[in-house]
């Protein structure tokens, strides 16, 4: 409770550095301004084309566990905007002006929620649903998913535990989903961190089952356990950067503005 109401209350210091300006501090935001198309590997069976804002290392990790597991709310814009760099970066060369985007957050187990206070990734989907939209893009958010069993959070799993606790883990709720509308849209799965990416293709499959086709998937950061087209894109190129004027049919504020939303 403390967790929550210094998050709410006090003038808050960086998470990732003795800074005293936070949430996070004007050295420790460009760790979330490395948008990126990522593929784990091995790469799990249907998972859609993925963008993750930055590495699962540094002050983004600091940034995204606080924010979780301390109820450090005040991450919330800073992780939303990052997010929605992602959504814009895997949806770069199909957003058209009239296209409905649905965010659909990855739910976490009833029991993990409730310790966290709430679903954080609904809360970071909203925030990057009102960045998108100040931007011009027609998105909502389509909480649609629901944890089936399963253990109750596969953060303390190894990846192969989680690889196959993921498999049928979630189901799409057909109220819900019939309450998004019969519109047609880009529906993109959301989550905080990206591991095995088994977990976004759990998700894209319950979607399936209901006849919802996912266009991709986006999170705030990936785990750097994984090699290939991460390393390279992230060691040196920044050209899948959705920055400013970086997009030819999107422009989004980058983590690293000192703009507020
Ligand atoms: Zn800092």
């Amino acid at each position: 409770m403390f967790d929550v109401l210094s998050g709410l209350l006090l003038p808050s210091r960086c998470v990732g550095c003795p800074d005293p300006q936070g949430p996070l501090c004007a050295r420790c935001r460009p760790a979330l301004d490395r948008c990126h198309r990522h593929r784990p590997d091995p790469e799990p069976p249907g998972l859609p084309p993925l963008a993750v804002a930055a590495a699962y290392a540094g002050p983004a990790r600091t940034a995204i566990l606080a924010y979780k597991e301390r109820s450090r709310r005040d991450l919330s814009r800073v992780l939303g905007a990052a997010l929605a760099v992602a959504v814009a970066e895997v949806l770069a060369d199909r957003l058209r002006p009239a296209a409905v985007v649905r965010l659909v957050p990855v739910p976490s187990a009833a029991s993990a929620a409730r310790r966290r206070g709430g679903q954080h990734v609904d809360r970071l989907a909203a925030m990057a649903a009102r960045v998108l939209r100040r931007s011009g893009v027609k998105v909502g958010v389509a909480a649609v998913l629901r944890v089936r069993s399963g253990p109750s959070d596969s953060a303390e799993l190894t990846a192969a535990e989680r690889s196959r606790a993921a498999v049928g883990k979630f189901e799409a709720d057909l109220a819900r989903l019939r309450g998004c509308g019969s519109e047609p849209g880009l529906w993109i799965v959301v989550d905080d961190i990206v591991t095995t990416g088994s977990t976004l293709a759990a998700a894209c499959r319950a979607l399936g089952r209901r006849e919802v086709a996912v266009a991709g998937a986006a999170a705030v950061a990936a785990t750097q356990r994984w090699h290939g087209v991460f390393e390279s894109r992230y060691g040196g190129s920044s050209s899948s950067t959705v920055k400013p004027g970086g997009s030819p049919l999107i422009r989004v504020e980058s983590s690293a503005s000192s703009r507020r939303w």
